[in-house]
């Protein structure tokens, strides 16, 4: 099984992960991707010259602009998804490879399943990616129910299995089957699960990894610390204690629902030059594994 790092996309940050002969990297997309400072050529650039294998790359992520398929309708947004699709082309054509583009869900979709215009413009949306840019692959990952932002907080959805009944949807009606498919997160997931347990409603990780078997592309492994909310509670690694115990529950699980996708460990850094908490979630990983 593949073990992918993230990386943001900076020749400091690729040397880094070259320092430590990490070479399978998703790449993670930020604020200034909105803008044209830079261009899609010297983006390209950066990634070619690094000599890494980048096969998966992630729309950005911006506090209250994450890139969601039901925000398709917001211009900044869609245009952004647009971008994103078109680098990833631009790199799977240049490497004659699959590039993976990661989008986040926010839908509810036994609700906007009907609403017509709603459906129709997401659909849209990614058939036009799909159509145009042969070279990539999309995957819609789960999220949180509570985010906040500059302007407080607010509740979504996408944090069950909205994913997965969007992707079957899709393929039912397009195809596209080996091009669409689900990004599971299990921070994401784990935070979940612990806020419906305040509200007595019981989730389990094993429901998740049962949603996601059809069209899985890839996992984002990471754990949360207390309920998930705060900057050191999200993406935490798996390092000792009660971190392992979670860790073997999620890799008991990837095995017995078949799964052989590409994990990336999406762990949060005090330092990218120095990551311990992916090295260690890394070392506790490969332990399992053999
Ligand atoms: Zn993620």
């Amino acid at each position: 099984m593949k073990i992918l790092m993230k990386s943001a996309l900076k020749d400091k940050e690729f040397s880094a992960r070259k320092a430590l002969d990490e070479n399978n990297i998703e790449v993670q997309l930020f604020e200034g991707f909105y803008g044209e400072e830079i261009s899609l050529d010297e983006y390209l650039d950066t990634i070619i010259n690094s000599g890494l294998n980048i096969s998966v790359i992630h729309t950005p992520l911006v506090e209250g602009e994450a890139v969601e398929i039901d925000r398709f309708y917001e211009k900044r947004i869609k245009n952004v998804f647009y971008k994103t699709c078109e680098l990833s082309n631009m790199l799977g054509t240049k490497l004659k490879k699959n590039i993976l583009v990661i989008v986040h869900c926010s839908m509810s979709f036994k609700e906007d399943i009907k609403n017509p215009n709603k459906i129709k413009l997401i659909d849209d949306t990614l058939l036009y990616a799909l159509n145009k840019y042969s070279n990539i692959s999309i995957a819609i990952e789960n999220v949180t129910p509570i985010v906040t932002n500059r302007t407080g907080f607010y509740g979504r959805g996408g944090f069950l299995n909205d994913s997965c009944l969007y992707v079957s949807y899709f393929i039912n009606k397009y195809g596209f089957k080996d091009r669409i498919g689900t990004v599971l997160d299990t921070c994401h997931a784990l935070t979940t699960i612990k806020l419906l347990q305040y509200c007595k409603i019981d989730v389990t990780l094993e429901q998740y990894f049962d949603w996601n078997k059809q069209n899985v592309k890839l996992i984002h492994l990471a754990n949360i610390g207390d309920n998930g909310y705060g900057k050191d509670n999200h993406g935490i690694g798996f390092i000792e204690g009660d971190d392992l115990v979670v860790l073997n529950d999620i890799m008991k699980l990837y095995f017995k629902y078949n799964y052989s996708c590409p994990i990336t460990i999406e762990v949060i850094e005090k330092e990218y030059i120095n990551p311990l908490n992916y090295l260690k979630t890394k070392e506790n990983l490969l332990e399992i594994l053999e």
